[in-house]
């Protein structure tokens, strides 16, 4: 993907805050951070979403994600990691090219990555189980 940024990114082509690299990923300081040590795992290779990445990759980007979770904790004492990784532009994904936000937590720190709950009925959610499920 030749005019993909984080392709670029990931492969060194344009400069970047690196907090840590492996073979097949580069974890980059994202650049309007959530909190202070929001990172970015960045497959090497291009693929769109969640649902282009092959399955041993990403099982390779979580690890990945792991490691560096553990840095910031080490590192900058957060008290809490969100993983979060969007899928289309209705999820909120403006880069398309899969990644992985590594977003250290701390306490009150004013974020809110959480959801808001609704309340369906019993039978709303069995009308959607079975939609899911038939
Ligand atoms: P998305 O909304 O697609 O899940 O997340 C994209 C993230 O990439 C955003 O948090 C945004 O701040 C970050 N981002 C976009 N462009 C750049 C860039 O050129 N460099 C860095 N370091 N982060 C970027
Ligand atoms: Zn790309």
């Amino acid at each position: 993907m030749s005019d993909c940024i984080f392709c670029k990114i990931a492969n060194g082509e344009i400069p970047s805050n690196t907090i840590y690299e492996n073979e097949d990923f580069r974890v980059i300081l994202d650049n309007g951070p959530a909190t202070k040590g929001h990172a970015l795992v960045l497959p090497k290779k291009h693929y769109a979403d969640l649902f282009e990445i092959p399955d041993d990759v990403l099982a390779k980007a979580v690890q990945t994600g792991k490691v560096v979770a553990s840095m910031l904790k080490e590192k900058l004492k957060c008290d809490g990691v969100n993983l979060v990784q969007n899928n289309g532009s209705a999820a909120g994904q403006t880069v398309m090219h899969y990644h992985l936000h590594v977003i250290p937590r701390y306490e009150n720190d004013g974020q809110h990555i959480l959801w808001k709950p609704t309340s369906p009925s019993a039978e709303e959610l069995v009308e959607v189980k079975n939609t899911i499920i038939g």
